[in-house]
């Protein structure tokens, strides 16, 4: 309890309006649910979660994160549910307490460094709300600082966790303290001696260094205020780890590391920044190359001060920051900065937030709203939401473009795995191949043998990956039809005179007339008569030149209209349409038969056969000779494209409608649009994905039900 009043007293410190009920109901609610739990070291399991709220609390964070603090462990740890949690305080703390522990429950398990950005992106990209990984990384501040109750080699492995991924973090958000201490804490787990040797050459060196650091201060204010420039400077040492890093990268001891002492120098505007700079040179002497200007350069993260190194008083080198208390505020809390508390207020004004360049990204709604309450609402950070991070089985990380599919995932495994997807395993759940993959899905894409890539597969897959293997694949499938057309053309047109496809490769003839048409190999000789762009009669009086011609009345009957003739002969009996891997059927797009239409097919050049409905007007209007009878084969299954025209009264709600219909009906729309016609009248064309024509009888009975449907036709033309 003692707990409970210094929290809400730290609290109205910073916010004396903030809502102290919200923080004090969490507080019971959350030691409630965790009272028979203890940590590692014995310790009630609550004081955890308690111990990350006072940290967030240091940072004068709002009390909806601090209430998140308190709860962050309930959903992983006890019976409660976010519902629950929702019902009890609003929907905010719940999206908050779900979203800690979702992203707590991501395994990092690569050893790359790419692999870590990857991981350390899906977590930004799974979370809606940033202050889930403040939450999320003040939790790992707190483990980081109670590690010695757990045994080595999982210290090492925390550590090594938080090294490749929480520090990283903390950079990127710009929460320096956090990082620092982080950073410190990792030292010490990974490399114990050496974080020991530091801290004890530190702790020997700190009376000198302190004098040094209070003169020094006293002298550089002193002369700026000589020159009327107001500021407040105060030095530190760097943290272990950049003195660590500096030995380690330059080879020397801890005696010989210069720029060990970092000052920084406050000013109450910006031109003073720079009036600061130039004094500063005129008084020392700055080291060349160190000057660093962040203020007209931020770093990413937010971060803007004037770098400098000098040679200061005695001749030590020291590093010199200076900035603005604006500045100074993002530079040690970045991205926490904006939830902070300022005299009792939420928030940086809208300019403050503006000056804050690097994560101007991240608040691209939240910079067009003045008032706290709207900002709250609109950062929803967008750091990495164009973009979606999922697992292969594997482990590893890969990331996609919003919006990308199942499929696409299968494409970036192997084109082989792509061609052959028929959906993926999702999380343990089967999902079909247009999934729009989400951040932190584990997928496991499944194949088949005789699948292959459809045209409508273009119409999801969002990777060029996908896009330029599928557009191949149909073309070589193309180019197959093609071949096995040309190859009956040619074979039926030697034979109608007295020869065969045999007979001209031996007489060398077909490589031959190949050379003097310029053709690069057979196959493409054949490919154009599949096509029509040669002509049979033509190609067949080059290859058998020594056959008397004379005796032929000139008339030179293609043998594509042979073809056609023959298959009309025997088409006694219809062709069968009998399932999507018949190459040599499409269904025409100006009609889209579905099975149970009346339907009539059509011989087109190189693409096969095409079916229409019988009554389709582009069928009608096509040469009569190439049709032939179709049927639909009873076996037939599979989805095809319908569409629909609804007419109805003109009022709000009515596509609203038409689609729950739908729904109900189970049947998918691929397409709607919906326009008004006058008369307050409304056309609303449908495009639908039905088995056969049954179901889309049944969906067109179920639509006429609606009230306000004038009428429900099925379109004759394409949409
Ligand atoms: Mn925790």
């Amino acid at each position: 309890m003692a707990d409970l009043d210094t929290l809400l007293k730290r609290i109205s410190e910073y916010a004396p309006d903030a809502d102290l009920d919200l923080v004090m109901r969490a507080y019971f609610f959350a030691a409630n649910a965790h009272k028979m739990q203890s940590r590692k070291s014995g310790e009630a399991y609550f004081t955890h979660p308690l111990a990350v709220a006072f940290i967030l609390v240091q940072q004068q964070m709002d009390v909806d994160t601090v209430a998140t603090a308190l709860l962050h462990d309930v959903i992983e740890d006890t019976m409660v549910t976010r519902e629950e949690i929702e019902e009890t305080f609003s929907p905010i703390i719940g999206e908050l307490v779900d979203g800690v522990t979702k992203i707590g429950k991501l395994e990092f398990r690569s050893k790359q460094e790419a692999a870590a950005e990857n991981f350390r992106k899906m977590m930004l990209a799974m979370t809606a709300d940033i202050r889930v990984i403040l939450v999320k990384l003040a939790d790992r501040m707190h483990n980081m600082r109670t590690l010695g109750s757990m045994r080595e080699d999982k210290r090492r492995r925390i550590a090594q966790e938080t090294s490749d991924i929480y520090c990283p973090l903390a950079n990127r958000l710009g929460l320096t303290s956090w990082r620092v201490e982080l950073e410190d804490e990792c030292l010490r787990n990974l490399h114990p001696q050496a974080f020991t040797d530091l801290q004890q050459a530190m702790a020997e060196t700190r009376g000198e260094r302190l004098e040094y650091i209070a003169e020094t201060s006293a002298l550089l204010s002193g002369k700026l205020q000589e020159k009327q420039l107001e500021c407040t400077v105060s030095g530190r040492a760097k943290h272990l780890t950049s003195i660590w890093r500096k030995m380690e990268s330059s080879g020397v001891p801890f005696e010989e590391v210069h720029d060990l002492l970092a000052f920084r120098v406050l000013v109450p505007d910006l031109p003073s920044c720079y009036a600061a700079l130039g004094y500063l040179h005129s008084f020392y002497n700055p080291v060349p190359d160190r000057i660093k200007d962040y203020i007209a350069m931020p770093k990413s993260n937010g971060y803007q001060s004037l770098h400098t190194t000098l040679m200061g008083p005695q001749g030590r080198r020291i590093e010199v920051q200076i900035r603005t208390q604006d500045m100074h505020n993002v530079s040690e809390r970045g991205v926490a900065a904006h939830w902070q508390y300022k005299e009792g207020h939420l928030a940086l004004s809208k300019e403050q937030v503006n000056s804050i360049h690097g994560l101007r990204e991240v608040f691209e709604t939240a910079r067009e709203v003045a008032d706290p309450d709207e900002f709250m609402e609109a950062v929803k950070i967008d750091l990495y939401h164009d973009e979606v991070f999922v697992f292969t089985p594997a482990g590893d990380i890969r990331g996609f473009p919003k919006g990308a599919s199942a499929l696409d995932f299968a494409y970036s495994i192997h084109t082989d795995v792509g061609n052959k997807c028929v959906g993926a395993r999702v999380e343990g759940r089967m999902v079909p191949i247009r999934y729009p993959l989400r951040s932190g899905d584990h997928v496991e894409v499944l194949t088949r043998k005789d699948q292959h890539p459809r045209r409508d597969w273009l119409e999801f897959v969002k990777t060029s990956r996908a896009i330029s293997k599928i557009r191949r694949f149909l073309r070589e499938e193309e180019r197959a039809t093609g071949i096995r057309m040309g190859t009956t053309v040619l074979e039926n047109e030697l034979k109608r005179n007295g020869s065969g496809l045999k007979d001209v490769v031996k007489s060398g003839m077909l490589k031959k007339v190949c050379k003097e048409r310029k053709l690069p190999n057979v196959d493409s000789l054949v490919l154009a008569l599949g096509q029509g762009h040669l002509q049979p009669g033509v190609i067949v009086r080059e290859l058998l030149p020594d056959k008397d011609w004379s005796s032929q009345d000139g008339e030179d009957t293609s043998a594509l209209d042979k073809l056609i003739a023959r298959i009309r002969e025997r088409s006694v009996s219809p062709v069968l349409i009998s399932g999507e891997d018949d190459v040599l059927v499409t269904f025409a797009r100006c009609c889209n038969p579905i099975p149970g239409d009346e339907v009539a097919g059509f011989i087109t050049r190189g693409r096969g056969i095409s079916v229409h409905r019988r009554d389709c007007a582009q069928l009608l209007a096509l040469e009569p000779e190439r049709r032939i009878p179709v049927e639909w084969d009873g076996q037939f299954k599979g989805q095809h494209t319908g569409g629909i025209k609804v007419i109805c009264r003109d009022n709000p709600g009515m596509a609203a409608k038409i689609t729950k219909t739908c729904t109900e009906s189970g049947v998918n729309i691929s397409a709607l649009s919906m326009r008004a016609v006058g008369d307050e009248r409304a056309e609303c064309d449908l495009e639908i994905g039905v088995e056969n024509v049954n179901e889309l009888r049944k969906l067109i009975r179920n639509l006429m039900k609606i009230k306000g449907v004038l009428s429900v036709d099925r379109l004759a033309q394409g949409a």
